[in-house]
Parts: structure tokens; C-alpha cells; sequence
């Protein structure tokens, strides 16, 4: 064996004796580790201001891009519209709520929750949004709720539900840290008489929020709306099939955010479920695509609208794998022109006021 190969064997062997001291060091220190990350990391979280560095604009934020369906990656139907420091809320899916804490967008900086319709999936985290609201602020008004009308028995009922952790809080922090007329919401609902089919919802500050009338047969009330400040403009499409109204209410506007249900894999879990013999998903299944829009449809009314992009959103069913997003959007370019975007939790899309860009950013 020569001198050279020796040397090499030693210096292998050094090495692999000083990795298994690190390696051991690491195992031994992981409380000392620990413990400095997570000062690092709570440092990082609590100085972090998302909604406070934005520029002048509109910001649109998905904190939940999912349906009823269960997505281990999507939270229940949730956009967030932050203008000048206030965050206007379109619909509260479950899970939504964590994922603005996630994103670094506090529920506190929530001026008002905008509700398209009362279907569970677009409700299930309003109690929770009141809570961290109140709790996470200390509001001294409750929540505004702004949807059409039906809303005040559900603010009525969450209120009374969440009546006795209200109680519970205020004893336990004292009243100057909760304070005692902040917590739950205050129903604001708007007629939308028949004939009539658009009507101001918001108007303060520069900021003008319109809704109008779409269909999701047989549910009744079901709106979209459309928001306006400094130039900028997005439309939120609610649950509806495919509807001029959208495109009308949109009319060259910057951003289009639309429900999507892609009917040919609805079709395929209802043949799954019907070969298993589970009959009623099996009619469930088939009862869904009748008040829902294509992924094709969406892109068809974004081109009617003239909108400058278009985000998927509400997406129907749960896509977990990568390969699924591009079967999902079969089909939509051909219809349209413009980016289309296939709504993801975290998601930032800004319109800087006074100006014609968009900018994509992530928040998660
Ligand atoms: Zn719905
Ligand atoms: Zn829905």
C-alpha cells in the first residue's frame, strides 16, 4: 500500500469521525437548537406587517381557494381585498381563518365580511373570524356583515353561540384588553329588490363595492361583487352557472375572480361512486355541475368581460396532485386571451393604484 493511498485513508476516516461528532453534537443540543429557532421565528412573526407594507392599491389575497370537497391544500372559499390598511373579506370557508394567520394578514384589520350566499362552505369560519377580530384587536365594534338579506339569523345565531367564550375572555383578560362591545358581528344586509340587479353595497374613502344578482338555482339569495378604488378594479364572481351579469358587472376590469367546478371530473367520481354502490354521492355528484361554471365557461365569460386576468377559484374537486392542475384547465386557453391563474391559498395579486399592472406575489 503506498504512503499517498494511507494519508487519503486517515483523512476519510477523520472526516467520517468528525460528521458522527456532529451529528451526535446536533442530537444532544437540540433544546438549545430549538429554542433559538423558535425566539428567531416568533421575532420574525411578530414584527412581520404584511397588510401595513403594501403600497397604495388593491391587494387580493386567496386564504381559500377550495370548495366543500375536502383539499389537504386548499381552505374553504376566502379572498381577502386589503385597500389603504382595511381588509374587506369575501366569504369565510373553514379554514380560512388559519390560513390568514399563516399568510401574516391579521383578522383584526378586518373592516367588514362580505357574504355572496349562505351556503355552509362560505360561512363555516365567520365565527371564528369574529373571534380573532375581537380578540386579536381589541375591536370595540362588532364585525360588520355585509349580504344581501337572510344574513341577520346567522349573525343572530353565532353571536348566541359564541355568547359564552365571549363571557369567558372578558373575565379572564379584563375588560380594558376585551373590550365588552367589540366581540361577534353586526348583520348588514342589503335588499336587492326584484328588477333590480346591481346595487352599492360600500362607499367610503375611495372605496365602492357593488353587488349584483347571479344564479345558483335553487339557492336564492346569491350575489358577486365588484370592487373599485383609484382606477383599479376586481370582480368576484360568488357560486353561479356561467352569466352575462359577471361579465357585464366586470367590463374590462383588472382582475376576474371566478368559480370553477370541472364537470368531467365530477363525472368520473360519480361513476366511482356509483360502482361502489354509494348512492346518494352518486346523486349528489350529478346534482352539482348544474349550479357551477366550467373551468371553459370561466375562461368564455373572462373574453366576454374583457378582464385583464383571470383566477380560478372555489376550485371543484380537490386537485393534491400537480398533474391534476393542467387536466383541471383543459380547454381555457383557447377561450381567452389573458393569463389565467389557477386560484392557490396564499396568493397575492396586486393593482397598484393609478396604474394598469398586476402583480403576482405569495403569501404562504
Ligand atoms: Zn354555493
Ligand atoms: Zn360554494
Amino acid at each position: 500500500m503506498g504512503k499517498g493511498t494511507m494519508t487519503m485513508k486517515r483523512l476519510a476516516l477523520g472526516l467520517l469521525f468528525l460528521l458522527v461528532l456532529l451529528v451526535a453534537a446536533a442530537w444532544i443540543l437540540r433544546p438549545q437548537i430549538g429554542e433559538r429557532l423558535f425566539a428567531q421565528a416568533v421575532e420574525h412573526a411578530v414584527s412581520r406587517d404584511v397588510i401595513g407594507d403594501l403600497p397604495d392599491g388593491m391587494h387580493v389575497a386567496l386564504c381559500g381557494s377550495g370548495s366543500p370537497l375536502p383539499d389537504p391544500t386548499r381552505a374553504g372559499p376566502c379572498s381577502a381585498v386589503i385597500i389603504d390598511g382595511k381588509m374587506f373579506i369575501v366569504d369565510i370557508g373553514g379554514g380560512a381563518v388559519r390560513n390568514l394567520g399563516l399568510m401574516g394578514l391579521n383578522p383584526g384589520a378586518t373592516e367588514a365580511l362580505l357574504l355572496t350566499h349562505f351556503h355552509s362552505d362560505h360561512i363555516d369560519g365567520m365565527g371564528e373570524l369574529m373571534l380573532q377580530r375581537w380578540a386579536g384587536s381589541g375591536r370595540d365594534v362588532p364585525l360588520p356583515v355585509i349580504a344581501p338579506e337572510g344574513v341577520e339569523a346567522i349573525v343572530d345565531g353565532l353571536n348566541a353561540a359564541y355568547a359564552a367564550d365571549v363571557q369567558y375572555r372578558i373575565a379572564h383578560h379584563g375588560e380594558a384588553t376585551m373590550s365588552p362591545t367589540g366581540a361577534g358581528g353586526t348583520a348588514k344586509a342589503f335588499p336587492l329588490p326584484e328588477g333590480q340587479d346591481q346595487t352599492v353595497v360600500y362607499d367610503q374613502d375611495g372605496v365602492r363595492i357593488t353587488a349584483f344578482s347571479v344564479a345558483h338555482k335553487p339557492i336564492s339569495p346569491a350575489v358577486g361583487y365588484r370592487f373599485d378604488y383609484k382606477g383599479r378594479s376586481v370582480v368576484f364572481s360568488g357560486d353561479t352557472v356561467k352569466l352575462p351579469i359577471v361579465a357585464e358587472a366586470c367590463n374590462g376590469c383588472d382582475l376576474l375572480v371566478h368559480e370553477v367546478l370541472n364537470a368531467e371530473m365530477v363525472g368520473t367520481l360519480e361513476k366511482a361512486f356509483d360502482n361502489v354502490g354509494r348512492k346518494r354521492m352518486v346523486k349528489i355528484m350529478a346534482d352539482i355541475p348544474d349550479y357551477h361554471t366550467t373551468p371553459v365557461e370561466a375562461a368564455q365569460t373572462a373574453s366576454a368581460a374583457k378582464a385583464k386576468m383571470l383566477v380560478l377559484s372555489h376550485i371543484v374537486p380537490a386537485l393534491p396532485l400537480g398533474y391534476l392542475d393542467a387536466y383541471f384547465m383543459k380547454g381555457v386557453n383557447s377561450d381567452y386571451d389573458g393569463p389565467v391563474v389557477l386560484g392557490k391559498d396564499g396568493m397575492l395579486f396586486s393593482l397598484p393604484a393609478n396604474k394598469d399592472s398586476i402583480e403576482q406575489g405569495d403569501l404562504l
